[in-house]
């Protein structure tokens, strides 16, 4: 008889730098050197963009650990316990890390176990939805879960979620860790190699460049501990990437996670504008009501409307040339348009889908009896032409313009994407994951 202890782990950051991911790599090697056994993969779950006191990309921690004995449970305990203490920016005022454990007695750590369903749904909920640290309290009480809460302890909602959370689909980041003395300076490697490591691995491999903006998305750019961060569909593919990837620093250690992101696990898929809500993300039918236009920021907003409603929909900024293709939508348009609603009530578009194009039409000047367009006589004077013949109560007519987009699916660049959102490249890929990932 023996133990598994799921371990989550969140809330370790600040934007001044430290990182759950590294926190946890730190505490799984350590471990390890104690003699204790990590099984699987160690998870890397990303939570609703939306939720409120988020550092940068919500992602909360976890890891299963084989314990023989209670002694070994709280020798494991006290150790991650103080390393989360040790290393979390907690002095923060927003940084309230959360540590939970989760204790399921089996007599075959091979076989796979079946989480408390409550527990999934919470999880769920964790990606899709805001809750509270009492609903986390109050469920770690339900099923037996240890809490273990630092400052306000915050943290427990995402590290039970990274615990619970169910993966029908899922990929693998290979995150490397910088030395210390390194934080906070430029990221040193050879981009060339980041570019022939992506010609050599991409669809396995995804997002490492944006190709369009000349930018290289596998490095932060923030003053974290991650140097690189390698996406892929399975384990193989980005360590095989990473070994192409020439790096002019050193490394001080790497981990591979099993992960959430891009599996467009935070959506929501449902039928009715009226029945959406702010700090939620959606996938909605509806149709263009109102023509895109720019705003000041050159952001680009156009509504899309259905039967219960209408809802502002926005391209900003930072999707750069996605803005070009959603500035061709026209009214009449119908749309599938997947995105999140944040503090405005405007949905923030990652990508849509046009099912149905409508006709697009432009008002022009009519043409005269001998053919040629004719010209504005002036204001309320009717048009002119030419050859001398006038049209006092002439009307502009209207003319259909050729559409400058089909259909089909557009998505924002990598710079611009969500951890969670799920990139085009990936719909074609048909993954069987079993529980065993969990
Ligand atoms: P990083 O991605 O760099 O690790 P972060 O963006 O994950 O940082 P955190 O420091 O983990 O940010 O802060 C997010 C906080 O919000 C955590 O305390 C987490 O428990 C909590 N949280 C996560 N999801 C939700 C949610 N759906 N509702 C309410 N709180 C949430």
């Amino acid at each position: 008889m023996c133990y598994i202890i799921y371990v989550g782990i969140d809330d370790t950051d600040s934007s001044e730098g430290m990182c759950t991911t590294y926190i946890g790599a730190v505490v799984m090697d350590e471990l390890k050197s104690c003699g204790y056994r990590v099984l699987g993969y160690p998870r890397l779950i990303r939570l609703n963009p939306f939720a409120r006191f988020k550092t940068r990309g919500n992602g909360a921690v976890s890891f299963k650990l084989l314990i023989k004995s209670e002694d070994e449970f709280e020798t494991a305990k006290n150790l991650i316990i103080n390393r989360v203490k040790e290393l979390s920016h907690r002095q923060e005022e927003n940084t309230n890390p959360g540590v939970v454990f989760y204790k399921v007695k089996t007599d075959n750590h091979n076989a796979l176990i079946d989480l408390p369903s409550e527990l999934e749904d919470y999880a769920l909920k964790t990606v899709q939805n805001i809750v509270t640290i009492k609903e986390a309290e109050e469920l770690a009480v339900k099923i037996g879960a240890e809490i273990h809460k630092i400052k306000k302890g915050r943290g427990i909602i995402g590290a039970l979620a990274a615990i619970g959370c169910p993966l029908p689909d899922s990929t693998f980041e290979l995150l490397a860790y910088r030395l210390p003395e390194n934080y906070g300076t430029k990221r040193r490697m050879n981009y060339d190699s980041v570019r022939k490591m992506d010609e050599e691995t991409f669809p396995c491999t995804f997002d490492n460049l944006d190709e369009e903006e000349g930018y290289i998305a596998i490095e932060p750019h923030t003053p974290c501990p991650i140097l690189f961060g390698i996406r892929g569909e399975t384990p193989d593919c980005v360590d095989e990437a990473h070994a192409m990837v020439e790096l002019c620093e050193p490394v001080e250690k790497t981990a591979v996670f099993l992960t959430n992101q891009h599996t467009d696990q935070h959506l929501i898929d449902i039928d009715q504008i009226s029945d959406m809500e702010k700090y939620k993300c959606y996938i909605i039918e509806g149709r263009v009501s109102r023509n895109p236009y720019v705003i000041e920021g050159g952001h680009v907003i156009m509504t899309l409307q259905d039967d219960s409603g209408s809802i502002e929909c926005a391209a900003y900024e930072p999707t750069k040339g996605f803005r070009e293709i959603f500035k061709e939508l026209r009214k009449g348009d119908r749309l599938k348009v997947y995105g999140g609603i944040g503090d405005k009530g405007t949905l923030n578009v990652e990508k849509f889908q046009i099912i149905e194009l409508a006709n697009d039409y432009k008002t022009i000047n009519p043409i005269c009896e001998c053919g040629k367009r004719m010209k504005s006589a002036g204001k309320d004077k009717g048009f002119k032409c030419k050859c001398g013949r006038k049209l006092r109560d002439g009307e502009k007519v209207r003319e259909e313009v050729e559409r400058k987009i089909e259909k089909g699916f557009y998505e924002v660049p990598p710079s611009a994407r969500r951890h969670l959102s799920k990139p085009l490249v990936r719909f074609k890929i048909n993954k069987k994951k079993t529980k065993n990932l969990r």
